[in-house]
């Protein structure tokens, strides 16, 4: 599937020399290693999402996407190696050039019903993201409402509490959570698995949507492949804590080059490589 949406942001067809191919990428890593204790998750990941795009993590569980996620937001430590965010080594800032890097990285989790508070309206939620030492949603009274928008939500939502919302809708309150930092990247981490299969369909359009009208690059984890290729430009695989491809989206589901990708891609209907057996 390959809409004019797509192509317009997929960065192989910047033309070269322009401001975007110049940019920094949104987020770089290199040579970088996570370990927790004696158990070594992440091993050597070089990797990079380019400003403005949607790129694709996916492997199958444990192989290390959720922790690659937290060491980009900052949440896990590197044991060596470097993150770059907007350019910059984020293991070398400290104090409130951290805080202001961290902002810069949001982190949506899988789960909407544990991520929002339970006490806190929406708009108490979304204040809080922007100002989390005097939030007051009156005075973010705009942001929020045009973050609701963004992720088709009533203003009218700002006034109520998680409860009164479906699961699709939590997860789009989320979303707005974390657009409303205007950050360079987003961490999508398996954002539709806990939903229905029509919720996630609305999720997927709403993704593929946004995507003419935000800013921010997304790294989008998911072990649903199928759902990868309707929202991603590149994608990146990973097995036991290692890279093992990585390219444009049409490039590797056409003509996958690692046996573990070729793998993956046998189990999903529609894909070239499709199997039944
Ligand atoms: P995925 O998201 O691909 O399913 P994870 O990144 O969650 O995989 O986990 C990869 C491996 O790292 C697993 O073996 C998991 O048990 C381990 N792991 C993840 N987080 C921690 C942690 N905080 N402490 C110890 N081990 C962890
Ligand atoms: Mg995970």
């Amino acid at each position: 599937m390959n809409t004019p949406t797509q192509q317009t942001l997929n960065s192989t067809d910047t033309p070269p020399g322009t401001a975007e191919e110049t940019a920094s990428p949104a987020a770089s890593v290199r040579d970088l290693n996570v370990s927790f204790g004696a158990v070594h998750v992440l091993k050597n990941i070089n990797m990079m999402v380019p400003s403005g795009t949607v790129v694709g993590l996916v492997g199958e569980s444990g192989s290390g996407k959720s922790t690659l996620g937290k060491t980009l937001v900052g949440i896990n430590k590197p044991s060596s190696g470097q993150v770059l965010i907007d350019g910059k080594d984020c293991t070398k800032i400290h104090g409130k050039h951290r805080q202001q890097m961290r902002r810069k990285v949001q982190y949506i989790p899988q789960d909407p019903y544990s991520s929002l508070s339970p006490r806190r309206t929406t708009g108490q939620t979304l204040a809080e993201a922007l100002d989390p030492h005097g939030a007051n949603p009156r005075k973010h009274r705009e942001a929020i409402t045009h973050a609701l928008e963004q992720v088709k939500l009533d203003p009218a939502a700002a006034d109520k509490y998680p409860h009164e919302f479906s699961g699709g809708q939590r997860q789009r309150i989320a979303i707005a959570r974390a657009l409303i930092l205007q950050p360079k990247l987003v961490i999508a981490d398996e954002i539709t698995s806990a939903l229905d299969v029509s919720v996630q369909a609305d999720i997927i359009t709403l993704l593929q949507n946004m995507r003419g009208t935000i800013d921010s690059a997304m790294l989008f984890i998911s072990h649903n492949l199928a759902v990868v290729q309707q929202v991603c430009d590149q994608i990146i695989v990973m097995n036991h804590g290692r890279i093992v491809e990585h390219g444009p989206i049409n490039a590797v589901y056409n003509n996958p080059q690692h046996p573990y990708t070729q793998k993956l891609l046998a189990s999903v209907p529609g894909s070239p490589t499709f199997t039944l057996d």
